[in-house]
Order: C-alpha cells, then structure tokens, then sequence
C-alpha cells in the first residue's frame, strides 16, 4: 500500500505538485491524468524515491520513503517517461545485465527474462536496442522493470507516442500484472483506455489534486446523465414555436431535445404529446471519463 500525505514539490518558487494526498490500495490499478506539466511525472518520481519532495510524506507498505529507501527499492519497478536503453546491447543482454544488478542468480534470471519476453511478444529476441522499433523499445523497458519481480509498478505514459496496437497490447498487459497481484500506479493520456482499465483514478492540473475516485464514482460527482428525447411535431407551427428552447435541435429529419434535466423531459414530452407529435427514441447518455476530463480540466 502506498500512503501518500499531503505532498509538495517546489522547484525554486514554482510550485509543481501541491497538497497531494491519496492512497494506492494493494493490487489495484490507479491511474493519474492530467495536461502536460500538471505534474504527473513529478509525482511518480517522487513515489519512487528519485526526486525529493520538498514536504509530504510518502509510505510504502508502512515504511517511511526517505528513511527505508534500500528496503523499499526492491518492491518498486518504474518506467520512466523516456526511458534510456543501451542501443548496443542485445535485449536479452540487456535483461540479463539487469538481473545481474538485482542479484539474480543466471538460471532464474534466463527463465524470467524468457517468461517476459513471451508475455510482451518479444520472443525470441536477439536483436540490437538500437534496431528495434519505439514500441518493442517500451516493451523491454517494462521487461526490465519486472525483472525483480517487484510488488508495485510505477508506469510514466507507459503507452503514449506509441501504435494504438502496441498501446492497446501494453494496457492490456497491465491488466494481466493486476491478475497476477502486482499493485500499478501510472499515468497516461488515452481516457478510453483508463477508464476501462483503473479501479482508481487521481485528477491534477497544475499540480493540484481536482478529483479522486473510481471512474464511476467521478462521473456521477462531475456530471450528470443526459436524457436524449427524438420526436417529430407533424407540421404544428405553434407547437414548433413552443418547443424552440436552446436546447432542441433539428437532426436529419427530426428535433433532438439533450438536457440534464429529466422535468424538461417530462413537460417536452407532454407538449409533444397534446400537440400530435410523436416521441421517436429516448435515451440516457452517460459522460465519457474524456467529457469530465475536459470539463476539469478546461474551469
Ligand atoms: P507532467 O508529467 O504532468 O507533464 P511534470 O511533472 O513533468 O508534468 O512537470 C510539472 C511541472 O514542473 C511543469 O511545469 C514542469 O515544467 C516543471 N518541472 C518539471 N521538472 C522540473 C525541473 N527539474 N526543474 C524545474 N521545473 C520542472
Ligand atoms: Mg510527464
């Protein structure tokens, strides 16, 4: 479990996160969104010890961060937002170097890299770093922050810049890592994707928290449902006349009424009604996580 308790980062005088306070419970998927230099990656550093906050606590499974580093470093696996490989070395090379570093002894380690390499369709693979493509390179970065078999994954944009195949493969990689019970905090961009994937997600912008919750529980906090009524009017000018408030439009060959407010529809409805006209379809349309997204962010 990470505790994370009112944390800042200031870098001089320019206050990059502030007051961020939120749990990550074990084994869940928690997601962090924001715009660019919302501070999403000074936070993920931070979680992992590799920038100091300037206050704030941060626990790790109970243990303070800045005084149990060494302990706590070998729960952890992180992505860096760009991750820098060595270009000259074969991936397995590679792999193994770093589960030298780990102490791993050479069966165990040719056993997990080959497993890794499977599971990311990297396999078999003795190709130059330099050679490969962008997302075969994202793909041995997180090979490599699973080599240690870490409890906690601390993902930058693990799918960003990439093919939405190869981007779509690694969000779905993630899930399988929940399946296997690894806890993983990341962010990312693709809304779509998130809120398939997270239990959790945390909303900043300017380094500020702005919401915390389930994707479900955000949606019903930031926006309501909307009631879409289509319905013709059967040439009733005064009708029509009654009928035009902002909120109706005409689409292709009927009126469209979109509100957020279900007395609308009922007393639309019944001017629909005593008029003539005929109700073609009603339905409910929940906001995308994207929608609230762009609401937050956008006030
Ligand atoms: P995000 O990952 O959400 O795009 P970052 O955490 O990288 O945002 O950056 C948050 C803010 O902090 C940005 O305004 C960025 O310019 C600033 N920042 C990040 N790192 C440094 C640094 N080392 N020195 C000064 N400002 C920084
Ligand atoms: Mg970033």
């Amino acid at each position: 479990m990470i505790e994370v308790n009112d944390l800042q980062k200031f870098y001089e005088d320019f206050s990059a996160v502030s007051s961020l306070t939120f749990n990550v419970y074990p084994g869940e998927i928690f997601g962090i969104i924001g715009p660019n230099g919302a501070g999403k990656s000074t936070t993920l550093k931070m979680l992992i010890g590799l920038i100091k906050p300037t206050s704030g606590t941060i626990k790790i499974n109970g243990l303070g961060l800045s005084s149990n580093m060494v302990e706590i470093k070998s729960i952890l696996g992180f992505l860096p937002e760009d991750s820098t490989l060595y270009e000259n070395m074969e991936v397995e090379e590679y792999l193994l170097f770093f589960s030298e570093l780990y102490g791993l002894d050479k069966k165990d380690a040719n056993e997990r890299i080959f497993r890794l390499l499977t599971d990311l369709s990297l396999n078999p693979y003795s190709k130059k770093i330099g050679d490969l493509s962008k997302g075969m390179k994202r793909k041995v970065a997180i090979a490599r922050s699973l080599i240690n078999e870490p409890d906690i994954l601390v993902y930058d944009e693990p799918g960003s810049g990439l093919d939405p195949m190869t981007s779509n493969f690694i969000t779905e990689y993630i899930g399988q890592l929940k399946n296997e019970g690894k806890t993983i905090v990341f962010s990312a961009h693709n809304l779509y994707q998130m809120d398939k994937l997270c239990d959790r997600i945390l909303i900043i912008k300017d380094g500020k928290q702005k919401a915390l919750g389930s994707p479900g529980e955000i949606k019903k906090q930031y926006s309501n449902t909307s009631y879409r009524l289509e319905f013709v009017l059967d040439n009733n000018k005064d009708a029509e006349i009654q009928l035009k408030q902002e909120n109706i439009f005409w689409r292709d060959d009927r009126y469209v009424l979109l509100t957020e407010n279900i007395e609308t529809v009922n007393s639309v409805t019944k001017k629909i009604i005593t008029s003539g006209g005929k109700i073609l379809e009603m339905s409910t349309v929940e906001p995308t996580l994207e929608d609230i997204f762009l609401r937050i962010v956008s006030s």
